[in-house]
């Protein structure tokens, strides 16, 4: 009876924490974001706080922890890939960063980072604190940008 009880328990604040899930409600549309791909599996947007211009998350619909959780990963692969591609031809750089962490927010996602010359990052890696200020309507154009090469 005990173990029944504890295992509903524990069944119950998986589901609390996955309807708190930011990524999840933006999978919902139930958050706003500034999207560039989306299909039946997978859905990339703009980050928030970003990086660089361009800064995009490549995530998948279904909640998965970490990225090696996600089951079609060939699939997701293709979708970072394709994306990445199109930040490359509409922000004009060579050099997106791929990067996997996995901390910000506990759903499965891939950040690609468009790399230009003299963006305050240093050589190799980025700085987690030069977060750039864009406004709304210049996420809206860099969104509508990439979208056009995908
Ligand atoms: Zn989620």
């Amino acid at each position: 009876m005990r173990k029944k009880l504890s295992r509903q328990f524990i069944d119950i604040l998986a589901r609390l924490k996955m309807k708190d899930c930011v990524f999840c409600r933006i999978v919902k549309k139930e958050l706003p974001c500034y999207e560039i791909y989306e299909d039946k599996d997978f859905l990339a947007f703009l980050d928030i706080r970003p990086l660089n211009p361009g800064h995009t998350l490549v995530i998948p619909k279904k909640h998965y922890r970490w990225v090696w959780d996600v089951r079609n990963i060939k699939n997701y692969a293709a979708v970072v890939r394709k994306v990445a591609n199109a930040i490359r031809k509409a922000m004009k750089t060579e050099w997106v960063i791929s990067l996997v962490i996995g901390e910000a927010v506990p759903h499965a996602h891939i950040w690609l980072v468009p790399r230009y010359k003299n963006d305050g990052h240093p050589a190799g890696w980025l700085d987690m604190n030069n977060v750039k200020k864009l406004s709304e309507k210049e996420m809206r154009n860099i969104a509508g940008k990439i979208k056009k090469f995908l």
